[in-house]
């Protein structure tokens, strides 16, 4: 939380949740992403928070973009960045966008299969591809599955594949899950990137990229390590599978730029018990997992949640938000606690709500406008 933050919402006066965003936050955070990784490239995940303010300063900082579609493409290009900038990162994507990007100038595009490159070979030929691995995600706690990239063993193929298209077979991306709270996460991707690489060399096939993904943390309730040990572990992992013929490098932090640069105020609606016996407390929010909460799924992000009584006697807590959904709970396995003297009409401001959250919210399930986002 800074003081900027506190000041704008104590001059707000309108009713409804909404997040603040800090952009002096956000300007730290990029600095000690080039400082921690001083040879590598910064390609800021969009879809964290493409709040055009934020779009623009990382612009004139410097940064370059990781997109998932043409919309986010045309978002960056509105915010000045030159399509040399922009990488097409998602893996799935339909020929017809892809001959978009291309027509804005765009020419990184990320697979992680034979089809996929077939497509790109027709719409943007000559562009080049980088082949994405697949990574089980532990030690995160927002894991991204077996959703995208594919086994070490079909990478080779599918780059060389690219290859014989005439596309230029650039490199390789894995993402080690979001929130990865262990910096040596890196070290199996890397160990097994190498071994494409040489794989490959041997092929005739010189590969030049790894693209390192992003999964650098924010902090919520529990620490998490500072970006330089991040950078370190990585840079150590690059030394000990690539030895002196390190690849150039870059990476994609979408939740560890922005994250802690926001914080979501709201309000308590109701405080009720079930029955004469209960003993939990339900305190129901004006925001909840379908305006701007959405990450609270499977209780995995738990947010540090403030509160004017901060310091008196807490009891455990299960929180919801307003909608009539009843998976609109926040925190129920895991109940929280919070403060008895929170009472009904009292404030709440939820840290760590930079990323994710304004564009997880729903254009207006029940009748709940989405979030509101100031960026100052
Ligand atoms: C979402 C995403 C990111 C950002 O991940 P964080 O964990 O928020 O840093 C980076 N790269 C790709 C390809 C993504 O889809």
């Amino acid at each position: 939380m800074t003081d900027r933050i506190v000041d704008f919402l104590r001059r707000r006066n309108e009713d409804g949740p909404c997040m603040v965003l800090d952009l002096d936050v956000v300007r730290d955070n990029y600095s000690s992403f080039a400082k921690a990784l001083p040879d590598t490239r910064v390609f800021y995940a969009v879809k964290a928070n493409p709040a055009p303010e934020v779009l623009d300063l990382l612009a004139r900082l410097g940064s370059c973009f990781d997109t998932a579609s043409v919309v986010e493409i045309e978002q960056v290009l509105a915010a000045g960045a030159a399509p040399d900038r922009i990488s097409f990162g998602n893996t799935i994507k339909k020929e017809r966008d892809i001959a978009r990007a291309h027509a804005h100038g765009v020419s990184l595009f990320a697979v992680d299969c034979e089809a996929e490159v077939e497509k790109i070979a027709r719409a943007a030929p000559g562009a080049k591809v980088f082949c994405r691995i697949l990574c089980d995600g532990s030690g995160a706690e927002w894991p991204l599955s077996r959703k995208f990239g594919c086994a070490p063993d079909m990478a080779g193929r599918v780059l060389e594949h690219a290859h014989r298209l005439g596309l230029v077979a650039y490199g390789l991306s894995f993402h080690v899950g979001s929130q990865q709270r262990n910096p040596r996460m890196w070290d199996g991707a890397l160990a097994a990137s190498a071994a494409i690489f040489k794989d490959l060399a041997e092929r005739g096939i010189a590969l030049q990229m790894v693209n390192l993904g992003g999964g650098f943390p924010t902090k919520y309730l529990k620490n998490v390590p500072a970006v330089r040990q991040y950078g370190k572990a990585i840079f150590e992992a690059l030394r000990k599978h690539f030895g002196n013929r390190i690849p150039e490098t870059i990476i994609e932090p979408g939740r560890g730029m922005v994250g802690n640069a926001g914080m979501i105020e709201a309000e308590v609606v109701l405080v009720s018990k079930k029955s004469d016996e209960d003993r939990m407390r339900w305190v129901y929010l004006d925001i909840g997992k379908f305006n701007g909460l959405a990450e609270t799924m499977d209780e995995m992000i738990r947010y540090p949640i403030r509160t004017e009584f901060d310091g008196d006697a807490t009891e455990p807590c299960i929180i919801a938000g307003p909608t009539c959904d009843s998976v609109d709970v926040l925190y129920e396995k895991e109940p929280y606690e919070l403060p008895v003297s929170l009472a009904i009409g009292s404030k709440v401001l939820i840290e760590g709500t930079g990323a994710y959250t304004t564009t997880y919210s729903a254009v207006g399930f029940n009748g709940f406008p989405p979030l509101k986002s100031y960026v100052i």
